[in-house]
């Protein structure tokens, strides 16, 4: 659909790439760099939406923002574009480049401690009786007439 960059754009729609993104990438660009000029993803939409008028039936909002900002992000149509708790801005020094890439990857980090938590907690789930007679079908006890009101 968006030649050259299927790998990476799955998550915007054809007019999203098109015409949000660049309308996004505007307002980033006008901005004045560094962290203390960041504005959140909200802020972000209230501020377009009073400048723009997207086509029928789109949805404009924080959601599509991130989307947008990712997709920006990896095709570097903006380069630079950094964050932290207080929103997004462009990069006025290297350190804010450096501060954005380790919170990213400690974020990732922490994402992958949680599916390995919640993978064993799987793993010993379905080993272990789910049901008072014994049978081990996560699926089965809600219709289990010897468990009624127990889970
Ligand atoms: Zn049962």
């Amino acid at each position: 659909m968006l030649t050259n960059f299927e790998d990476i754009t799955t998550d915007v729609t054809e007019y999203e790439f098109n015409v949000v993104m660049q309308v996004v990438r505007e307002l980033l660009e006008r901005r004045p760099k560094g962290k203390h000029n960041a504005i959140t993803a909200s802020q972000l939409v209230r501020k377009i939406q009073s400048e723009h008028v997207f086509r029928d039936g789109y949805k404009f909002d924080a959601i599509r923002v991130r989307k947008i900002i990712s997709t920006l992000r990896l095709t570097g149509t903006l380069p630079c574009i950094c964050s932290h708790s207080r929103g997004y801005y462009v990069a006025k020094t290297i350190d804010e480049m450096n501060d954005t890439v380790e919170s990213l990857r400690q974020r990732i980090r922490q994402q992958i401690r949680v599916a390995d938590a919640m993978e064993k907690q799987r793993d010993e789930w379905i080993d272990e009786p789910v049901c008072k007679c014994n049978t081990k079908s996560l699926f089965h006890q809600p219709f289990c007439p010897m468990n009624q009101n127990v889970w």
